[in-house]
């Protein structure tokens, strides 16, 4: 193999950039040429190419979001589409690509390993949702500001004796509401991955206010509730029932953005090093997964064809803790 390609596509999140970095510094080590495919699939398809050295990345191990930029590109799902993509890569002299992104894109990824171009996969999100890794990249630094943001909330809730209702991202999954709840030490967490009683809720709180307690914290995922916003409509259901002043945070887009958290770029830059590694002995159709401690290679049938579970004992030690 003498030239490879990497790419960022689906969500951005806080460590692409570094694992740009290492993928590119790690093929140039095993004497790689590089090329940084632009705005992920969408880049495949038109051929927006160009050469990587060691200098285009540097000062970038700090920077949020993706130098490759980040597009999300649904006609990458037909594979006359993908024909194209493969076209470009022939006439480039490609001869596999490294992947950065999430669930779909890992599908992307393994569409074309199966059409004829090696392709291996560095999970990342921030929803930490892909099975076969313990964690994905920009996970760290999501819960970093998730958690940062309720101790800010929690400093003027102690002064008011309010509930503050916070709304995390996490369509299906309740990862970043469990973890930044359990670390911020929110008084509640709702996911969507177990049912919830609002009366029980209300019930919690104003016991927990009779106890002495100067402030809640009530942590929602955004997929909680379907047909609107999850944190507006807990808010409006607890205010009625339990009288108190409630106020609503939702966090948005800013869990996305930021500097990537030393854990960040740390894994980051094991994986994409890893990853070009991996490709460079002639292995492909896997992603790199961190478990424990260690790198593995997962095949892509395994990690699409299971899903991710929640940490229930986590989810039990968070409402112990919350009392
Ligand atoms: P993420 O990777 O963050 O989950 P998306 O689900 O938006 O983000 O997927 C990113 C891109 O991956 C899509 O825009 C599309 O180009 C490609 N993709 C997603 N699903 C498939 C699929 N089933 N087959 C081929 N490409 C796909």
């Amino acid at each position: 193999m003498k030239k490879i390609g990497v790419l960022t596509s689906g969500g951005d999140s806080p460590g692409m950039n570094a694992a740009i970095r290492a993928t590119v510094r790690k093929a140039k080590a095993l004497g790689l040429d590089v090329v940084g495919i632009n705005s992920g699939y969408e880049g495949c398809l038109v051929g927006d190419f160009r050469e990587l050295d060691l200098k285009d990345v540097g000062g970038i191990i700090e920077e949020g979001g993706t130098m490759l930029r980040s597009k999300r590109a649904p006609e990458f799902k037909e594979k006359e589409e993908r024909a194209k993509a493969i076209r470009n890569f022939h006439q480039e002299g490609v001869e596999g690509v490294i992947v950065i992104g999430g669930d779909g894109t890992l599908r992307g990824a393994k569409a074309l390993n199966r059409e004829g171009i090696p392709t291996v996969c560095v999970p990342a999100t921030i929803d930490n949702d892909i099975y076969g890794t313990d964690m994905t990249i920009g996970v760290d630094t999501c819960l970093n500001t998730v958690v940062e943001s309720i101790d800010r909330i929690r400093t003027t809730a102690s002064a008011l004796e309010r509930t503050f209702i916070v709304e995390v991202m996490g369509r299906d999954s309740g990862y970043i509401a469990l973890m930044g709840g359990l670390s911020g030490g929110a008084e509640q967490i709702l996911i969507p991955e177990v049912d919830y009683d609002l009366e029980k809720v209300a019930k919690e709180i104003y016991d927990g206010y009779k106890r002495g307690k100067q402030h809640m914290i009530v942590v929602v995922a955004e997929g909680i509730y379907k047909e609107g916003s999850a944190a507006h409509h807990v808010g409006q259901n607890l205010k009625k029932q339990i009288g108190f002043e409630v106020r609503v945070t939702v966090l948005g887009h800013m869990q996305r953005g930021g500097n990537p958290s030393a854990f960040d770029r740390g894994i980051a830059s094991r994986l994409g090093a890893e990853a070009v590694t991996t490709l460079s002995e002639g292995e492909s159709g896997v992603m790199l997964g961190l478990q424990g401690h260690n790198i593995e290679t997962v095949d892509y049938s395994e990690v699409l064809s299971n899903e991710k579970k929640i940490d229930m004992e986590l989810y039990e030690l968070a409402q112990t803790l919350a009392q």
